[in-house]
């Protein structure tokens, strides 16, 4: 093994990060606010029961997180059941519950024992005109109303208005303004449908700062061109003191900033200590991914199968004689372990370095035997196994939640009468749940009657 210490004068690697920190300020501490039982069940055919909630929410309270999002009581009994448990239990973590502006929501929040709340309303003028229909004025008059109501009930109150980066700042500026004086406690940016870029980002926060002068402000951002981690590190090194994350990036559509890789790269790219327990963070990554049924990305940072995993040789070899090499981070600090692969594209010090897990030594020459041996038995592995995991995938993600003929068999059962052919030819038109199409919005016609004043965030 050669000798991995460097000569005293000269370092192993350049750290340029200490080039750029001037043109950055980060708050202390830094509030993790976590989104994974609220956005993070909101995504396609996730649903947790009220026990799995309580144990997700127990690991992230020890995890360090600071405040988590346990969902929005008005949606159903067994949500605001949840929410309760998980406030109930005592947990380190401040809990927070979500609500529309509309009062019965509010006294949901109230009634479940959450102590603070997320107030949320649109802000772009998409949204106030086709989804919620209602003006400026109106957002600005429930907007106010509901903060009162929350605040004379002793809650702590985060203001969050969806798509926040798409809406007149004019107005923005004037309805942060208002529910400031009314007492909201923490104010929150949604980049609702991902859509800002980090330079853009910098500069609509360096303009909200300049107008509202925020204490508390907050961050909420959408991963749809996959910017959502960007543009929140983006965000804290503007000065934003809470980052709202998500365990595996899960959310609605592409899903939300990942708590994972936000963390980390705080921890190790900008040297800021978060305060998290990061060697918890691959076990509640496998919490989450077994409870929510959505299997990571094998290739996701930090978390994926594959983040701490090596076959090439080169690679290998690097890896075993300095770390540095090609492991950015120590796998141990996530709770992981790296693994050499052995394959195709494997060398001999992969080899090597297995054989020794037995105390096995072997000359060259069958060192190059074996090498042969191992190669080939890469590139012969079936593929049979791998067509079949791709399928099932597919058949599950296609179309999750209830399925087609489910619905229509609920229809007849909730007794409506119709013509077969018809509800038949009906099932057709009625499009699978994810497969919104892309920018600009269409002219949406979703039923809002009961949800008139607002939706479920974004
Ligand atoms: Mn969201």
């Amino acid at each position: 093994m050669p000798d991995p210490s460097p000569r005293a004068e000269e370092p192993l690697v350049e750290n340029y990060q200490n080039e750029t920190v001037a043109l950055r300020r980060f708050a202390d501490p830094i509030v993790f606010w976590d989104e994974t039982l609220r956005d993070g069940e909101q995504m396609p055919g996730v649903h947790y029961t009220p026990a799995e909630k309580l144990q997700i929410a127990e690991m992230l309270s020890d995890l360090g997180v600071s405040v988590i999002d346990a969902g929005i009581p008005v949606v159903s009994a067994e949500e605001a059941e949840s929410v309760r448990r998980v406030a109930e239990a005592g947990l380190k973590a401040e809990i927070l519950a979500s609500a529309r502006t509309v009062p019965s929501d509010i006294d949901a929040v109230i009634k479940s024992g959450a102590r603070q709340i997320a107030v949320f309303v649109a802000a772009s003028n998409v949204h106030l005109r086709h989804k919620l229909r209602m003006t400026q004025a109106e957002v600005m008059d429930a907007s106010v109303r509901s903060v009162r109501q929350a605040k004379s009930a002793g809650l702590f109150v985060a203001f969050v208005t969806e798509d926040t980066t798409r809406a007149p700042l004019d107005f923005v500026t004037e309805l942060y303004r208002r529910v400031r004086e009314e007492g909201a406690d923490r104010l929150v940016i949604a980049d609702t449908v991902g859509a800002t870029t980090p330079m853009t980002f910098r500069w609509f926060l360096e303009e909200f700062r300049r107008r509202v002068e925020p204490a508390d402000w907050s961050v909420h951002c959408h991963n749809d061109f996959g910017l959502a981690v960007a543009n929140t590190l983006t965000a804290l090194e503007t000065g934003v003191n809470c980052p709202h994350v998500c365990v595996n990036g899960l959310g609605e559509r592409a899903g939300n900033a990942s708590l994972e890789e936000t963390a980390m790269a705080l921890e190790l790219l900008y040297g800021v200590k978060t305060g998290l327990r990061t060697e918890s963070l691959y076990g509640l990554s496998k919490l989450v991914e077994g409870l929510s049924g959505v299997p990571i990305q094998a290739n996701k940072a930090i978390v994926g199968y594959n983040s701490f995993s090596h076959e090439a040789g080169i690679h290998t070899h690097g890896v075993l004689a300095h770390t540095l090499t090609y492991e950015p981070l120590q796998p141990e600090l996530v709770g992981r372990r790296r693994q050499m692969i052995l394959g195709k594209h494997s060398g001999k010090a992969a080899l090597v370095e297995k054989l020794k897990e037995r105390r096995v030594e072997v000359p060259e020459h069958i060192l190059n035997v074996l090498l042969q041996l191992v190669k080939k038995g890469g590139e012969g592995q079936s593929k049979e196994d791998a067509r079949l995991f791709v399928e099932e995938y597919r058949r599950r993600f296609d179309h999750p939640g209830v399925q087609d003929a489910e619905f229509w068999q609920m229809v007849r059962d909730a007794g409506v009468v119709g013509d077969e052919e018809e509800v038949e030819a009906t099932a057709h038109d009625v499009q699978p749940r994810g497969s919104s199409p892309g920018w600009p919005e269409p002219n949406s016609s979703l039923p809002t009657e009961s949800w008139k004043g607002s939706s479920p965030p974004g």
